[in-house]
């Protein structure tokens, strides 16, 4: 497979690596346990892995994530968009291939509007195939006349002409050897280049700054300074009400207390949960002590958070989280200020006054 080609199809379409690693992984299911030569008809599969796909019933499409799915599969195996042809290239689906939404890609090739007509034909008429056609064409230019020609094909006069008239095939017909094993799709280990993070955002206003776990690379060099503070008035306009919903449940006390929170426990009630979308988190829920610490000293992605031994199960008092691999960090030492009003935020809500932490 020709990756880097592939991950531009992906790229063109907007979608990232994980996406390819998404969609290869679905087309492996489908072909380890379909097998490559039946169609592959996403109508009668019913499984999670499937969920971003999406029938289109109105332009009779399987989409992924609003994609044209088979542009995708032909990218997979290696055939990609024709460019400067004089015809519009298109998606043609074989005749032999029997489900509106297969996404076999062995029952796809790239042709022209005229090879969709052609493919038509073959589908309604079986007994036609690119030798038959070629007969037709001779039988006529020996003489025979259309309705002669109907009754031999068993097609109607109509068709007859046209097949004598359709100039291109059967030579571009899309009879050609297509069918090939899929053995071709990258592995999944093979993708390696990361994602492009440029467009994440932390909570803190940090861009395109992240490490392997997604933590904030801006953000570390700050806890490392020993930065702490719960200043609403730094957030986002849409993050600071999920912020403020969050310390809402929160026993804001002094320094040395332990803080309670107040909000849902899982775990038989042995561990807090927290509603806060994170850019690299599937979930959308976390630990309070996850959350505090992201919305006090900074958003730290996948990394763990531990509270102190002495700590009680629900606190989440920022001063008494800390990161292992950060051992070495400055203590923050006490709050910069813990400022929960939110007259500041209004101003964040024109466009480019996205809250930057100084
Ligand atoms: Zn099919
Ligand atoms: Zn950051
Ligand atoms: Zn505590």
């Amino acid at each position: 497979m020709q990756l880097s080609k592939v991950l531009q199809v992906f790229r063109d379409q907007g979608l990232e690596n994980s996406d390819l690693l998404t969609f290869t992984g679905a087309l492996n299911v489908l072909q380890s346990t379909l097998g490559t030569a039946v169609c592959w008809d996403l109508k009668t599969v019913n499984h999670a892995f499937f969920r971003s796909f999406v029938l289109n019933e109105h332009s009779r499409r399987v989409l992924y994530r609003g994609r044209e799915a088979r542009l995708l599969a032909l990218a997979l195996t290696n055939r990609f968009k024709p460019g400067g042809a004089a015809e519009n290239p298109c998606i043609v689906r074989k005749s032999t291939c029997t489900a509106t939404f297969c996404i076999n890609p062995n029952h796809y090739y790239w042709g022209t509007k005229q090879d969709m007509s052609l493919e038509r034909t073959f589908r309604k008429y079986p007994q036609l195939n690119p030798e038959r056609i070629q007969e037709l064409k001779r039988l006529r230019r020996a003489g025979l006349t259309y309705g002669q020609l109907a009754s031999t094909f068993e097609v109607s006069p109509l068709v007859a002409r046209s097949l004598c008239h359709n100039e291109k095939h059967p030579k571009s017909i899309g009879m050609k050897q297509l069918d090939m094993e899929l053995n071709s799709i990258a592995p999944i280990e093979e993708i390696t280049t990361p994602i492009n993070y440029n467009k994440v955002t932390c909570y803190w206003g940090h861009k395109g700054n992240f490490g392997a776990q997604g933590e904030c690379l801006d953000c570390i060099k700050q806890i490392k300074e020993g930065f702490c503070t719960i200043d609403l008035s730094v957030f986002k306009f849409e993050d600071y009400w999920l912020a403020k919903a969050f310390w809402d449940k929160v026993d804001i006390s002094d320094s040395n207390s332990c803080w309670n929170w107040n909000g849902l426990m899982v775990k038989q009630g042995k561990e807090t949960c927290a509603y806060m979308p994170s850019p690299f988190h599937a979930t959308k829920s976390h630990s309070a002590q996850r959350v505090a610490f992201w919305l006090s000293r900074g958003y730290t992605g996948k990394l763990r958070i531990y509270k102190e031994k002495t700590c009680a199960n629900t606190c989440c008092n920022p001063l008494h989280l800390h990161i292992k691999d950060l051992e070495s960090a400055v203590k923050p030492t006490g709050f910069k200020t813990i400022q929960l009003s939110h007259a500041p935020v209004w101003k964040s809500v024109e466009p480019d006054q996205a809250a930057h932490q100084s």
